[in-house]
């Protein structure tokens, strides 16, 4: 039996021991996905936190998904393998800055991504992930103004699908922008059935050349029920995990090579064994912090609905 699949098989008998549900990423190693009880997006994976029966969850990704969870939830116990897997796009926001900007700004509307701290959730009037940004936009007060944190590549999709302008926190992911004009224009020219399928976490001018721009959940969702055979795909390799379980008749060709979240695959197998054996790490928000963040996590969900 090759290693992995002892490690597997280890990981499925501790977790039914011990009862702990294990949530994970589209955008985790492939063997990581299959020991999971769930696997989501951002939006998926919170409400799979809350929705979950066991009292202890594991979660695999990076550290603003297992806040999200201890958030949500602060009556189970929330762990995480790899604590030090964090995201540098929700790290980059500054929350002294953001506090002051609130001060300052009491009219306008901060608007999160869910790719932030606890701490800036705390500070936000409401929270988005990239599958609900734009029905919950398009909900808030047209006579407010709205900064939107940190993502201005998700930002200028939502403005332009809801037609309202809005201040954009300067920051990015580091994975999405090494999408680029020239390797889907590249791509296109060797596959020309292919359609172009990306994240609005890429640029405005890559989000312009594809045929679709969702979520990950988006991007499954629309790859399933297409018609056509072949996709140029602008997201995280994760997910060709899913999308080959969903459509094995169809062909997946990645827009940039080795388009991969070093983060989100910091978390290994090992780890996850680990962390079930020891019960580590517990993830856990300070709770004047977490009772704020929930707010606005908690208007997420009913906004989306
Ligand atoms: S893919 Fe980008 S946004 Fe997602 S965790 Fe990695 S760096 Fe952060």
């Amino acid at each position: 039996m090759q290693r992995d699949d002892m490690i597997k098989q280890q990981i499925i008998k501790i977790k039914k021991e011990k009862s702990i549900f294990i949530i994970a990423h589209y955008y985790q190693r492939t063997e990581v996905q299959e020991i999971a009880d769930f696997i989501g997006d951002s939006y998926a994976m919170a409400l799979a936190a809350k929705k979950a029966k066991e009292e202890k969850i594991l979660v695999a990704g990076v550290d603003f998904m297992a806040e999200t969870a201890a958030i949500l939830c602060p009556e189970k116990t929330v762990l995480s393998p790899e604590p030090m897997a964090t995201c540098p796009m929700a790290d980059s926001v500054d929350i002294d800055e953001i506090k002051k900007y609130r001060e300052e700004n009491p009219e306008t509307l901060i608007v999160s991504y869910v790719n932030t701290p606890a701490s800036v959730k705390a500070v936000s009037d409401v929270c988005v992930t990239s599958s609900n940004a734009e029905k919950i936009a398009s909900k808030l007060p047209p006579n407010r103004p709205i900064l939107f944190i940190p993502d201005k590549n998700l930002a200028d999709f939502i403005e332009k699908k809801i037609g309202r302008n809005m201040e954009k926190y300067p920051s990015f992911c580091p994975v999405h922008a090494r999408v680029k004009t020239e390797s889907i224009r590249f791509c296109k020219e060797k596959y020309p059935q292919a359609e172009v399928l990306v994240h609005p976490e890429c640029a405005p001018e890559v989000v312009k050349m594809a045929d679709y721009t969702g979520s990950t959940g988006g991007i499954l969702n629309y790859a399933t029920h297409s018609p056509k055979k072949s996709f140029i795909i602008g997201t995280e390799e994760g997910i060709f995990y899913a999308l080959r379980q969903k459509r094995p008749d169809a062909e997946f060709i990645l827009a940039v090579d080795e388009l991969i979240c070093p983060n989100m695959k910091s978390i290994t197998l090992e780890k996850i064994l680990y962390s079930l054996e020891n019960e580590e790490t517990v993830i856990k928000v300070p709770e004047d912090i977490r009772e704020k963040a929930f707010n606005a996590l908690d208007k997420m969900i009913r906004l989306s609905q």
